[in-house]
Formats: structure tokens, C-alpha cells, sequence
């Protein structure tokens, strides 16, 4: 059982995993980037390779689905099965993904777009600097009251003694809530300090310029980091120019104040810094969009290739199957799906449908052979039969002729099938009796016919013995005509040959009788009455008796001849060897002494043939003697009279005969005597018979030989006799020997 090959379509759908594979990788690597694109930290230094990946598998997939559709179009372009579905699918499939996938990214793009902008909206930008404006003044309220509560605690100290200062600004930096409070000299030495922590003796000194700064009068207010632990802390600085002192205070600053001020800073900064990456952003998430679009579309066309491909692949194998079956391959078995579908059902159908054409096919082949066979047989039977049969349809028109009617109507029948039997008249008018003998039964569709029918043309008279019948149908509806006719002229001929031999017979044996007496009667007649009469009566008598034994004695050679015509065959047949019988005639010619050159040329020695002796010479004899009557005939007395005799061995499929010729140079046969040569009573001589070749025929006949007549070349005529030979021994039968020796 031959089975499809697998097609290129086919074939694609087996990598189907790796690309699979592929669109999997893209996208995971996309969600990536999408999360990269939302600022995840870790991710976002991913950003850069996440999108090489997605790149370099998109390009790989755009390749692929590239070269399918180069393949597909090849195969469209050279009409392979399939291809025509395969694209039409692929064309409707990527059109209903591309119009919504278009749709999607379009109003995606716009709304990213539409809400990056709006983050930047001038109403937030406004907020976030009225945000971090307002943190600032909170911030100076905040120093400016501590600058005035350390101005508060330096009026206060201006009453207490140096003694008493220590103290003095302990209470003071509880009643202020300072950390630390510490007074300088104009030199900048420490005066008195108080701090929270009583372990810590010694303030923190603030730097020379700052003192330098302060000293010529301006109060210094500063938020601070302090030194231990960085957080902030506000540093008020005052001088006391009248008594040359300073004051510094250290004020701790709230920390819900320090973290709210530091979020507005750092949101304030953080919407700055997006604020100038607006534009890469928005061209990052078009990009990150552009590839999600990108990816649905080769993901859609690629399962576009690959359903269309599914579903045309049991259509491309019934197309190959359907297309080997119009070629008369019925053995084509097509691959069975492996999802058992609708499909599947149309294969496995189609199947079953080529296995049953298969075998009606087989059916059919094995069953016309044996009708080729039977009608071969039948032709072959037809062909034999010496008959000649001939089929007419119902309308009479020549369907079937056997080679026995082209033969017995001298007509190549062929040329005629399917013609009415008429057409034969029209071209062979001698058929004219044939054709209208058959019409009228046939018209009549008679049963059991037979008639005889003669024909006359150029070869002469022929009589036809011809029956017919219907050919009728179990159902009795006839669908033509069968004719069976022989050629029984020969036949007829015989008949009549044998009835006249019979008549001849009697005859001459009747007319022989009374002859004798007739004759002798005449002669005493004579020999009574001759001596007794006058002279003149005597003569008279004389001639009148002697015309009577004379006509009677041509009449007795006349009968006697009759007789042999008409005697039945009484052969004696024995082998004798034809060469010896003929030199044994030839001898009695020549011993003759007749004015006349006899030409012998005996070439069969040793050829023997079956042969009455009597009958044999007989015919060599008749033809000898014809010839050298014809030699005779020559007017011109220049030329000699020369007869020539010849024998000599033929061998004519496969088999052998002596052929006798004898040849004279005399006037030869006129054309009417040539055809009716061998018929009795055929002369052209005064007192001639006419039976001579007949008899020649007839004996010729009784031996299996044959017998024809030719006129030569030059002039003369020749006799060609043909026997078929015995043995070729190397000695000739005794009898024939014995002949021979005797005389
Ligand atoms: P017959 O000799 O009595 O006439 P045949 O049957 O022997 O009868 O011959 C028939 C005729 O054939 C002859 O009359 C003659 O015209 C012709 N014939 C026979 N043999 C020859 C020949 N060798 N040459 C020419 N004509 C011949």
C-alpha cells in the first residue's frame, strides 16, 4: 500500500515545540520588562538584557514566520496541493488578529501616554512646591522662636553673678528645653555650660569665624547635625556686646518635623528627577508596548501557519489522493490523522472508498480478460471454419465478418464494419444477388433460413449456399442478425461431374454396341455386293462403305475416349518413378520418326511417386502428343517443331513433388481456351475431342496431383503436371525398375 508522502507543510508542524519554546521565553522576558518598566530596583538593571532577549527572539520568530511565508508563497506560485487553503487561512487569521491587536495598542499608547503626562500636571508641580515652601517656613518658625527663647535666656543671665551663672543656666535649659547651654567670654572661652547629660563637661565649641560673625552682632540660627548621632539639631548663637558674652544653644528639633520635612524633600526631588526622565519614559513604555503588540502579531500569524497547516494537511492528502486516483492509482492509502475528527472520518472514508475501487477495478480487469479471452477463443473458431459468418446488427448494419467470408466473397470486409450490407453491392456489383438474397429475410428477421445464391463476375460463376438466423437475447428482443454462407460451386461442379460421368458412361456403352455390327455390316456389304456391280455403282459403293467403317471407327475412338472420361477410378496405384515412365513414352516419339526436335531434361532420378502405370503414361502421353501437335502448327517452315520435356523435384511447404513440364514452340492458347482448358469438350482442333486434358485432369486429380496450363514467355505454350513424391530413395521401387528394364 503506497502512503503520502509528508509535504513540507507537514514537516513545519514538528518544530512546532522549539518555537513554542521561543514565544515562551519572549514572553516572560516582556512581563519583565513591563515589571522593569514599573521601577522594581533589581529589575531595572535587568532593563538592558530583558530587552535584548525580547529583541533577539521576536527578530528569530520574524525570520521564521518570514521564510513560511516564503515558502508558502513558492508553494502557491507552483500550485502545490494545499497551498491556495493554507494562505487563504493564514490571510483571514492574521487579519482578525491584526485589527483588534492594532485597536488595543492604539488607545493603550494613548492612555500611557495621556497618564504620564498627567503625573507631570502643572497643579501637582505646584503642590509639591507649595509642599516643600511650606516645610521651609514651618522650619524658620521654628528657628526663629528658638533664637528668641536663647535671646530671653541671655537677658535673663545679665543679672547673675559669674558664681551663680552655672546654675542660672541649668534653669534656664530646663525652662527653655535646650540640650545644651553654654556661655562664652569675647575671647571665646567657655564661661559656664549646662547640658541634658550631666556627664558631658564640655560644650561643643562652635568655630572661630562663627564667633568672629557673632561677635560683630549678627545672631547666628542654624539647623545643625550632630555630631554623635547626625540628627538635626537647631544651633542659636547671641552676644551680649555690653558684657562681651556669647550664648550657644543647642535645641533638639522634633523628629515627626525632621521625617515630614525630609519625604516632602525627597518626593520633591524624586518627581524632579521623573519629571526629566518624562520623555525616555514614555518612549520606554512605547517600546515595552510596541514588543507586547509585536509579539501578540507573530504569535498570532505563527498559530495562524501552524492551525491552518493542522487543519489543511488531511485535505492536502484527499487533494494527493483524489489527484492519484484520477490517474487510476486506486493502491494510494492516506496516513490517518491522529486526532479522529471530522477529518479523520473524511481520510478514513477515503480510504475505504480507493480499497473498493481497487477491488471493483480488479473485479472488472480479471472479468473483461476473461471476455477478452472468450472472444479471442471465438475469433479464433470463426477464423478456422471454412464458412463464412457474418454478424449484422438489428438496423443490418456488418458488425463481425470471419476471414472465410472475405475469402468466398473476394471482398476485404473489414472496410465495411459497420456499413449496410448494401454498401458491398455498391462497390462489388457481382455481390448484387448476394445482398438483395439476404435483405429480404433479414428485413423480415425470418428464423431458419437457407437459399443458394449465384453469383456471376470476373472469375467467373459461384454459387453461395447461405442460411441465417436471429440473434435473439434471453428475452426474445433481438439485437441483430447471423449469417453463415459457403462456397459450394465446387461442390456442385463435382456433383454434376459425377452425374454426367455416369450419364456418359451409359451412353458410350449404349452407342458402342450397335457399332461393331454397323461396321461389319458395311464390310460385307462390300466385300458381297463390290464385284458384282458396274464400275461406277462399285465406286460409289466403295466410298459410301468405306465413309461408314471410317465414321465408325472415329466414332468407337470417340465413345472409347467417352468411356475413359467416364469410367470410375479403378486405380492400381504402385511407386513408380516418374523419370523412367517418361523417357518410356518419349521413346515410342521417337521411334516414330515425325519431323520433330524432342528436348529431354530429366532431373528427378530417384523420385518416386504413387502411381497407376497405365493412367500415368496416359497422361504423359496426352500431353506429349498435344504438344507436338501444337509444334506442328508453325507456319514458318524456318522453324523447327521442338518440344521440351523436364522433370525435376519441388519442395513447396514442406512438401515434395516431381513436376513434369512440357513445353512446344507452337501458337500457344488463346485466352478462352486457357480458361476452360481442363473442361471436356474444350478444341480447337477439327477432329479433336476436347477430353484429353480433361482426362489428363481427371487422372491427375485421382492422384492428389495437379494440373496448370501456361503460355510462354516467347512463344509456345507449357503443360506443368506436379505429383507428390513417395520416397527419394536411392534406388527406384522394384516395380518401376522392373518396367524400366523391360523395355
Ligand atoms: P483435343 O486434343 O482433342 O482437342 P485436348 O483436351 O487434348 O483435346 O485439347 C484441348 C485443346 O487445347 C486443343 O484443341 C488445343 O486447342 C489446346 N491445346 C492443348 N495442348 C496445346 C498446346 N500444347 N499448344 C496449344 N494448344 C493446345
Amino acid at each position: 500500500m503506497a502512503h503520502a508522502n509528508p509535504t513540507p507543510l507537514k514537516r513545519w508542524r514538528s518544530g512546532a515545540l522549539p518555537v513554542l519554546g521561543l514565544l515562551v521565553t519572549v514572553l516572560i522576558a516582556l512581563h519583565l520588562i513591563s515589571s522593569a518598566v514599573q521601577n522594581a530596583e533589581e529589575l531595572s538593571r535587568l532593563f538592558v538584557p530583558l530587552l535584548v532577549i525580547s529583541v533577539v527572539g521576536l527578530f528569530v520568530l520574524l525570520i521564521l514566520i518570514g521564510v513560511n511565508i516564503g515558502q508558502l508563497l513558492l508553494s502557491y506560485r507552483r500550485k502545490v496541493a494545499g497551498s491556495r487553503l493554507t494562505l487563504h487561512m493564514v490571510i483571514v487569521f492574521v487579519a482578525l488578529s491584526l485589527a483588534p491587536v492594532t485597536v488595543v495598542y492604539y488607545y493603550s499608547q494613548q492612555f500611557l501616554l495621556q497618564g504620564i503626562d498627567s503625573w507631570f500636571d502643572v497643579q501637582i508641580d505646584q503642590a509639591m512646591e507649595d509642599a516643600l515652601g511650606l516645610s521651609r517656613a514651618s522650619l524658620d518658625l521654628h528657628k526663629r522662636e528658638r533664637l528668641k527663647a536663647t535671646q530671653l535666656v541671655l537677658s535673663d543671665l545679665t543679672g547673675s553673678s559669674v558664681a551663680g551663672l552655672s546654675l542660672s543656666l541649668g534653669d534656664l535649659r530646663d525652662r527653655f528645653g535646650a540640650a545644651e547651654l553654654s556661655l562664652y567670654d569675647a575671647s571665646g572661652a567657655v564661661i559656664a555650660m549646662s547640658n541634658v547629660e550631666p556627664t558631658i563637661l564640655v560644650p561643643s565649641q562652635p568655630d572661630a569665624s562663627l564667633l568672629k560673625q557673632v561677635r560683630e552682632g549678627n545672631d547666628f540660627v542654624s539647623m545643625v547635625p550632630r555630631s554623635e548621632d547626625a540628627q538635626l539639631e537647631v544651633r542659636v548663637l547671641v552676644s551680649d556686646r555690653d558684657r562681651g558674652y556669647f550664648l550657644q544653644a543647642l535645641y533638639p528639633t522634633s523628629s515627626a518635623i525632621t521625617s515630614l520635612t525630609e519625604t516632602v524633600q525627597d518626593s520633591y526631588n524624586r518627581y524632579k528627577e521623573l519629571a526629566f526622565l518624562r520623555t525616555s519614559l514614555k518612549s520606554t513604555f512605547t517600546l515595552a508596548l510596541a514588543l507586547v503588540l509585536l509579539f501578540s502579531l507573530l504569535s498570532a500569524i505563527w498559530v495562524a501557519f501552524f492551525s491552518a497547516r493542522h487543519l489543511v494537511a488531511p485535505i492536502i492528502d484527499i487533494a494527493e489522493g483524489t489527484r492519484a486516483i484520477a490517474k487510476g492509482d486506486y493502491d494510494m492509502q492516506l496516513p490517518l490523522p491522529k486526532v479522529r475528527d471530522e477529518l479523520g472520518f473524511l481520510v478514513s472514508s477515503f480510504n475505504t472508498m480507493t480499497r473498493r475501487i481497487a477491488q471493483s477495478r480488479d473485479a472488472a480487469t480479471s472479468s473483461q480478460r476473461l471476455v477478452e479471452a472468450q472472444r479471442a477463443y471465438l475469433e479464433t473458431v470463426l477464423g478456422r471454419l471454412s464458412s463464412g459468418v457474418m454478424a449484422l446488427d438489428a438496423e443490418g448494419r456488418i458488425q463481425t465478418a470471419n476471414q472465410a467470408a472475405h475469402d468466398i466473397l473476394k471482398l476485404d470486409l473489414n472496410h465495411y464494419l459497420g456499413e449496410p450490407v448494401r454498401a458491398m453491392a455498391e462497390v462489388s456489383p457481382q455481390l448484387r444477388q448476394f445482398v438483395e438474397a439476404i435483405q429480404e429475410p433479414v428485413s423480415r428477421e425470418l428464423r431458419e433460413w437457407r437459399e443458394e445464391v449465384k453469383l456471376f463476375g470476373g472469375s467467373g460463376r459461384q454459387v453461395l449456399l447461405c442460411r441465417g438466423t436471429p440473434l435473439a437475447q434471453p428475452d426474445d428482443e433481438s439485437v441483430g442478425y447471423a449469417l453463415v454462407f459457403d462456397d459450394i460451386t465446387m461442390l456442385i461442379k463435382a456433383q454434376r461431374d459425377a452425374a454426367w460421368g455416369e450419364v456418359a458412361r451409359r451412353l458410350a456403352h449404349e452407342i458402342k454396341n450397335p457399332l461393331t455390327p454397323i461396321q461389319l455390316s458395311a464390310e460385307r456389304l462390300r466385300h458381297k455386293y463390290l464385284s458384282q456391280m458396274s464400275a461406277q455403282d462399285a465406286r460409289v459403293l466403295d466410298r459410301a462403305t468405306h465413309t461408314i467403317v471410317q465414321q465408325v471407327e472415329a466414332m468407337k475412338e470417340m465413345v472409347n475416349a467417352f468411356s475413359d472420361y467416364a469410367r470410375p477410378p479403378k486405380m492400381n496405384a504402385q511407386p513408380l518413378v516418374m523419370d523412367l515412365v517418361v523417357s518410356e513414352v518419349l521413346d515410342l516419339y521417337r521411334s516414330a520418326g515425325l519431323q520433330l526436335r524432342i528436348e529431354v531434361d530429366l532431373g528427378a532420378p530417384d523420385a518416386s511417386v504413387e502411381a497407376d502405370p497405365v493412367r500415368l503414361r496416359q497422361v504423359i502421353h496426352n500431353l506429349v502428343k498435344n504438344a507436338t501437335e501444337a509444334a506442328a502448327e508453325i507456319p514458318d517452315p524456318e522453324l523447327e517443331p521442338t518440344i521440351e520435356v523436364v522433370t525435376r523435384v519441388v519442395t513447396e511447404s514442406e512438401s515434395r513433388f516431381v513436376e513434369l513440364r512440357v513445353s512446344d514452340n507452337g501458337p500457344g492458347f488463346d485466352n478462352d481456351t486457357l480458361s476452360h482448358l481442363f473442361e471436356p469438350y474444350v478444341t480447337t482442333k477439327a477432329k479433336g475431342t476436347g477430353l484429353g486434358l480433361a482426362i489428363v485432369k481427371k487422372i491427375t486429380e485421382e492422384h492428389s496431383g495437379e494440373v496448370w496450363a501456361e503460355n510462354r514467355d516467347g512463344r509456345g505454350a507449357s503443360l506443368f503436371l506436379r505429383l507428390p513424391v513417395v520416397s527419394v530413395e536411392g534406388s527406384a521401387p522394384a516395380a518401376a525398375k522392373a518396367e524400366g528394364e523391360r523395355r
